[in-house]
């Protein structure tokens, strides 16, 4: 079969090989890919930047935001062949950490998790890939091609999770939320807030192209340019850029009691002026900053729920679509319209 794979921590060794079947030790339901998204994590391991090869292997098949079609449910499983199927992305870690031993890897302390086409086991973006049937996510055959979404959809369900349990610890009536950063994590946030009914804008760098309509579509608010120039102070604040000066801007513009989440990994010091500055702030509103990665079988769950019933026209625009894997490079090569750029695998 064919696979797209890389030699972690060098830059340019991706390639669309052959490479041999997956082992059954991976699992035993043998799924036939169907696509695999891409995210910052698989540029950052295409850079050379990240990413770790299984035990004794030099390369490791990339891709973590799969969607495929089992072609043998093996012997235990409750899924039947033609079942659309998302792969969990982390397992447990070995030992396993407190966390671990029930069942919230996401949540691991340890830091000995493994993760498919990132850390230690291969990925999705191979012609078949087998799996555990408990880390199958079924998910519903009316969404096609856009449950590739469910990945990030997981990670956006743990995160507001995380706001709404930190919101408990006072009386707490959020009524305006910011989301930064108009990405495939931010809109698929926007979306899950609006559900909520709250006041929902979005900030984002881009001042043309598609974002500015899909964030409008939902009944939410764009804004371009700063944080400190909205002109209200935002109740919630889901931080999807990783960007410095966005987080020390919504560090300062967010409300008393207000709640932060960040969601995004980016680079980039500061100064010690700066952090004991955005500390005062936090001190003094009695404010929150909570980070969230990952998502354990919970937040799959109720992600694979959130996507059935949402508006299948709204998500379609997310997705850019590369017809052949052979194409991956131009996966890497992001057009600035693009939101969700999804490697296809095979026909649905
Ligand atoms: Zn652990």
């Amino acid at each position: 079969m064919k696979a797209i794979t890389v030699e972690p921590k060098k830059a340019g060794s991706a390639r669309y090989e052959e490479f041999p079947e997956p082992d059954v030790r991976e699992g035993s339901v043998l799924v036939e890919a169907v696509a695999v998204g891409v995210c910052g994590t698989d540029v950052e391991i295409v850079e050379g930047k990240y990413g770790w090869a299984p035990p004794g292997k030099t390369r490791l098949v990339l891709g973590h935001e799969s969607l495929g079609r089992v072609i043998d449910p093996g012997p235990s499983s409750s899924l039947k062949k033609g079942d659309l199927v998302v792969g969990i992305v982390r397992r447990p870690d070995p030992i396993p950490c407190p966390n671990c031993a029930v069942g919230e890897w996401d949540m691991c302390t340890n830091g000995q998790y493994t993760e498919r086409g990132i850390k230690e086991i291969h990925g999705y973006m191979s012609e078949r890939w087998r799996i555990e049937p408990e880390y199958a996510i079924k998910v519903d055959p009316s969404l096609g091609l856009l449950g590739v979404l469910l990945e990030p959809m997981t990670v956006i369900t743990k995160a507001l999770e995380q706001v709404l349990l930190t919101g408990q610890r006072a009386y707490w009536e959020p009524k305006t939320v910011l989301v930064t950063g108009a990405g495939p994590i931010g809109l698929l946030a926007a979306l899950r807030l609006k559900a909520r009914n709250l006041d929902v804008h979005v900030l984002d760098r881009a001042e043309t192209g598609p974002k500015p309509q899909i964030v409008h579509d939902l009944g939410a608010t764009y804004h371009t340019g700063s944080v400190l120039d909205l002109g209200f102070n935002p109740d919630v604040i889901v931080e999807c850029t990783g960007v410095g000066s966005v987080i020390a801007d919504s560090i300062q513009q967010v409300d008393s009691g207000g709640i932060i989440c960040l969601t995004g990994v980016g680079a980039g010091g500061a100064s010690g002026r700066v952090v004991a500055d955005m500390a005062a702030a936090v001190v003094l509103k009695n404010n929150v900053l909570v980070g969230s990665v990952n998502a354990n079988k919970r937040h799959w769950y109720k992600a694979g729920q959130n996507l059935a019933h949402s508006d299948r026209e709204w998500l379609r625009r997310l997705i850019t679509r590369i017809e052949k894997p052979e194409d991956f490079q131009q996966a890497l090569v992001r057009e600035p319209d693009d939101i969700k750029v999804v490697i296809q695998f095979s026909d649905i």
